[in-house]
């Protein structure tokens, strides 16, 4: 049996740093989809806000957090946020890590939604390659952690409603000889005292995305068939700004602190519209400047809206945003200039549902990072939040998981007899139909109408995937890419049932039949398998187990 302390599924900011504080409890495994550094942690630019300046205080990072949240932010984790956020960041500055300096002193970006210069970053516009490399760096000192990469979590292994480890599918050469000789398959079963699932968002689901491929809430739909609660998944980030690469899917982001720096957001006209529809104008919480930017868009009937710098220092631009502005380059734009850009699907605001230490409603499952619902994005994130909500929950799951203990005893699974890769063509077609569909059915503008059509779509291709038990060697066997195909579908029926039955528009979810937010639905919403869609009370208990 390959048992560990701990296992850590995905290898974005909250996984390596739950991995890094768990070594300094016991043995953990970390297993990610893909390479280590392939995550949206290590694609992040803007930078990680938290109090550090002394104009600054937690009480004004609360207030903006909960204005951008919508009504829908549970107080006590944003409290734990803004003020244990300042003690991780003085703790990794004094473990090594560097952010950017101005005269001495921590240089301070300004993002959308923040009213104070907050935002830490690092090698000017990638601070998401230094934190994570960091972090990287710390987890290779140690030697109890052992990194699994190609190594896909399939399930978990639950009896009583408590885990004891998971189910994988592995490429990785390192746990050969954990298959079994009777399936061509790479089944692998892997023991733990607790499990953390930090395998981030769903984003990648849409059409238009700016994250990873691997960034398909596969964590969210295997806790949901574990029996975890889900909340608030209806709420989805679109970025303003991915920068339009001529009808290209992958939309390379110009991240918030460009427009934080100054640059303006222009219609066809060549005037600015945000300035009449916003006090902050360019730098509206996101979802505001998202939907302007649509309507903009529509109005002129471009694809893109214009995103110009060129009133602005082309030195300091260069300076300060040294690796978008080289990938402008590559795609032919100058930074210094004007830019095309439109929204893209970007950050799953809702999750699993998670107290303040982390747990799940399954015992020694805890949920880090993006895939968690601990109720501090509310109904929209406040801009470079979330790489702090990575440090701040893996640090306190970390800490509680001590309190869980060990298993006393651990009960045997079974192999489930994955099979090969023989239906990848057909999983590679159904993701391209089910992105075409959420970004027609539950994009950044959605109707009763258009998300009853795209549930329909959906079940459509579920009664099409039929998934057959196969026989090899007298022994049931499933297809790996049909299970990856089933959680694609879960993954689409977790965003769009909520979002229908959600009839207002409230931050990350905007309704063109119901465009006002409604007090009625100031609520979460909450999916659990078996169960009919409810709803819980903000600031009352949902957290609170
Ligand atoms: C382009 C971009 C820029 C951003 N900029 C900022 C910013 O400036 N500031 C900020 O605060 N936030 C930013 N964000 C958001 C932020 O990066 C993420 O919310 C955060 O990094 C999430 O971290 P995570 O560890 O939860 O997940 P991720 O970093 O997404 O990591 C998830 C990991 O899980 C793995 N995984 C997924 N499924 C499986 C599976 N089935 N089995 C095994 N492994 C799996 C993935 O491969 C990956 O390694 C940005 C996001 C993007 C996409």
């Amino acid at each position: 049996m390959r048992k560990f302390d701990y296992i850590i599924v995905g290898s974005g900011l909250a996984g390596l740093y739950a991995a890094y504080k768990a070594s300094l409890k016991g043995s953990v495994a970390i297993i990610t989809k893909s390479f280590v550094r392939e995550s949206n942690s290590f694609n992040a630019q803007g930078g990680i806000a938290a109090v550090t300046s002394h104009d600054d205080n937690p009480q004004i990072h609360k207030s903006d957090t909960l204005i951008a949240g919508r009504g829908l932010c549970e107080e006590s984790a944003v409290d734990i946020l803004v003020n244990e956020g300042p003690d991780r960041i003085e703790e990794i500055i004094a473990d090594g890590m560097k952010f950017d300096t101005e005269n001495g002193a921590l240089a301070l970006g300004l993002e959308g939604g923040h009213h104070k210069r907050r935002i830490l970053h690092a090698g000017g516009d990638s601070t998401g390659k230094w934190i994570t490399e960091f972090v990287i760096s710390k987890v290779s000192e140690k030697e109890n952690i052992t990194l699994y990469e190609n190594t896909t979590l399939l399930d978990l292994l639950i009896a009583d409603n408590t885990c004891y480890g998971i189910r994988c599918w592995s490429e990785n050469p390192a746990l050969e000889e954990d298959k079994d000789e009777r399936q061509d398959g790479n089944e692998v079963l892997i023991y733990a005292d607790h499990v953390f699932l930090t395998s981030g968002g769903t984003s990648a689901i849409y059409a238009r995305t700016t994250n990873p491929q691997t960034t398909i809430g596969d964590g969210l739909a295997i806790a949901y068939k574990a029996g975890c609660r889900i909340i608030d998944t209806e709420f989805i980030q679109f970025h303003p700004s991915g920068l339009y690469l001529n009808d290209s899917p992958k939309a390379f982001l110009i991240s918030e602190a460009v427009r934080g720096e100054g640059a303006h957001l222009m219609g066809k006209n060549g005037k600015r519209f945000m300035v009449p529809i916003h006090e902050l104008a360019e730098l509206a919480p996101r979802d505001i400047v998202a939907r302007s930017i649509y309507k903009q868009m529509q109005k002129d009937g471009m694809p893109y809206v214009t995103l110009s710098l060129k009133h602005l220092n082309k030195e300091e631009i260069l300076n300060r945003f040294p690796g978008i502005s080289a990938k402008c380059k590559e795609f032919g734009y100058d930074l210094t200039e004007s830019i095309p850009v439109a929204p893209a699907a970007h950050y799953t605001v809702g999750g699993v549902a998670s107290n303040l230490n982390g747990k799940t409603d399954i015992n020694h499952l805890y949920v880090c990072g993006e895939i968690a619902a601990t109720g501090i994005m509310g109904a929209n994130r406040l801009a470079s939040n979330s790489l702090i909500e990575c440090l701040v929950f893996a640090h306190r799951a970390v800490e509680d998981s001590v309190k869980s203990g060990a298993h006393t005893q651990i009960p045997e699974f079974e192999k489930e007899y994955y099979m090969d890769r023989s239906n990848k063509d057909f999983y590679v077609e159904l993701k391209e139909k089910v992105s075409a569909i959420m970004n027609a059915h539950a994009g950044i503008v959605r109707s009763e109408e258009g998300l009853k059509e795209g549930l329909k779509k959906i079940e459509e291709l579920a009664t099409a995937l039929v998934m057959q038990r196969k026989v090899a060697g007298n022994v049931p066997v499933k297809e790996f890419y049909e299970d990856a195909s089933w959680r694609l579908l879960i993954v689409a029926s977790l965003i769009m049932n909520p979002a229908l039955l959600r009839k207002e528009s409230r931050g990350g979810h905007y309704r063109e039949d119901y465009p006002c937010t409604d007090e009625s639905f100031e609520v979460h919403s909450v999916q659990q398998i078996g169960k009919e869609i409810t709803t819980a009370p903000v600031n009352d208990n949902y957290l609170n187990f």
